[in-house]
């Protein structure tokens, strides 16, 4: 199967804010690990993919972007996924938004429309269900940098809310994290078999 998976595990350890009320979970640290699992999950379908930011730092977009974009001249057959959760506040207090979603650019290829809706069947098949506003066709369309100034098919997965109580406790879970990992995974394999 030829297939190659840029993984963007977004934000870094000195980006500021990104973590729950309480300080347990932090997305930098958790996007990393969950990427590490997708990693192996990927190579045990015999998918190739890449760390877009192997480093613990923030790396900016701009740099992200170029380094996708020169993976995807080698490799035409790359998609990327940039992992993050979400937050309906500034991450001070407890919010009551929670779910998963995807999104897409504004005039996305149709290749980013088919793994975004690949994604967020997976995530709902998974009981994870889209938040309250995920349109009929499993995903948004936003403004997201990585995903407008990339040239290959890219989805942002907001997994999840890291200001909502539940959602925190799932995304710290050993459990919460494999199904986040298998649920990418699953819809990669999809969208490259086809
Ligand atoms: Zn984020």
């Amino acid at each position: 199967m030829k297939a190659f998976v840029m993984i963007d595990n977004g934000h870094g350890c000195d980006t500021p804010g990104k973590c729950s009320p309480d300080g347990r979970y932090r997305e930098w640290r958790w996007t990393r690990d969950v990427a590490s699992l997708l990693e192996a999950e990927l190579e045990r379908r015999g998918i190739a993919s890449e760390l877009l930011v192997p480093e613990e730092c923030d790396v900016a977009l701009v740099e992200r972007c170029r380094r996708a974009n020169m993976l995807y001249r080698r490799y035409p057959e790359a998609v990327l996924v940039s992992l993050h959760s979400n937050a309906s506040g500034d991450g001070r207090q407890w919010g009551t938004a929670s779910g998963w979603s995807a999104w897409v650019a504004q005039g996305a290829s149709t290749g980013a429309r088919r793994l975004a809706r690949l994604l967020s069947e997976e995530a709902i098949g998974r009981g994870l269900g889209g938040n309250r506003h995920t349109p009929p066709c499993g995903y948004h369309e936003g403004r997201f940098y990585i995903c407008r100034h990339t040239r290959c098919p890219a989805v942002l997965t907001e997994n999840m809310f890291h200001d909502h109580k539940d959602d925190v406790e799932f995304l710290l879970s050993g459990k919460g994290m494999a199904s986040v990992a298998a649920l990418h995974a699953d819809a990669l394999e999809r969208y490259y078999v086809g």
